[in-house]
């Protein structure tokens, strides 16, 4: 985080409200009036931050009314932080909104322990677990057992400094998930891979996307569908949703399976030169 964080010229350490323009993207219509982000698409929240940070406590109110407001969008809030997310809930919450994917990130054993247990006790439609950066080995079969998460992310570490992910946790990982009928995606294997005793360093991240799509274990689990609606609450059909767009590269990337196609914004990995 901090890394990229300095790419973008920013202290990853300051917690700050983006401006309107950015944090009300979401609302945000073209000349014609129609929404720019699209009925169907995914928004991905704070990946390189944390939606439930208790800084952010004043503004989340104002976050959550623009969740509601677009029922249409699919949102995936990732966050280090589960025990804090009851309490800082809509108070029409429900059982879960149906446009909400929350996701807890695991990076090794002790943080999957931690944080799924308090992920499961949350009502919510969609949940995912995201081990990424894959640092140590991790088994979950206890938690994909409840039948409850969807999808499991997983992703070596990249950038100056990285640590090294294993093969065999990762085959771990996604064995487990293949069992359950889990969703598995392998995103990249990290600058650095160890395999059957040999470590790899892999600078280029689309390379290592492309190493974890040829390694064929990700896989697309049980289909845990998303009931969108319009505002008044229609449930919005096949054909009212955006059709994804990909590229070229898309075919071999192991993210496809869980990418509603974004190929026109070229910031993913495998787009990169
Ligand atoms: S747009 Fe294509 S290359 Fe990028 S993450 Fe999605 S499937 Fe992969």
């Amino acid at each position: 985080m901090f890394y990229l964080d300095a790419r973008r010229d920013q202290d990853g350490a300051v917690i700050y409200r983006t401006g309107d323009s950015l944090f009300r993207y979401p609302l945000s219509r073209d000349r014609k009036g129609n929404y720019r982000i699209k009925p169907g698409e995914t928004l991905r929240v704070c990946l390189t931050s944390d939606f439930f940070l208790e800084e952010a406590d004043s503004w989340r109110n104002e976050a959550w009314q623009i969740i509601r407001s677009r029922p249409d969008v699919i949102f995936f809030l990732l966050t280090k932080r589960p025990e804090r997310i009851a309490d800082t809930l809509p108070p029409d919450w429900g059982a879960g909104w149906e446009n909400v994917m929350l996701n807890v990130s695991c990076e090794n054993q002790k943080r999957a322990d931690e944080r799924i247990p308090k992920l499961l006790a949350l009502p919510a439609r969609h949940l995912g677990v995201m081990c990424a950066p894959l640092i140590g080995s991790v088994s979950i079969s206890g938690y994909l057992a409840s039948g409850r998460i969807e999808q499991v992310l997983c992703d070596g570490e990249n950038y100056p400094g990285a640590r090294t992910c294993s093969w065999e946790w990762v085959k771990t990982l996604g064995e487990e998930c293949r069992r359950y009928e889990v969703t598995f995606v392998f995103c990249g294997t990290g600058a650095r891979f160890e395999k059957d005793g040999r470590l790899y360093r892999i600078d280029s991240r689309r390379l290592q996307a492309e190493q974890a799509f040829k390694s064929g274990i990700s896989f697309q689990g049980r289909v845990h569908p998303w009931r969108l609606t319009d505002p008044l609450g229609i449930l919005l059909s096949e054909s009212d949703l955006v059709k994804p767009e990909y590229a070229a590269p898309c075919e071999r990337c192991a993210r496809k399976i869980s990418c509603s196609g974004c190929s026109h914004c070229v910031r993913c990995a495998m787009l990169e030169k």
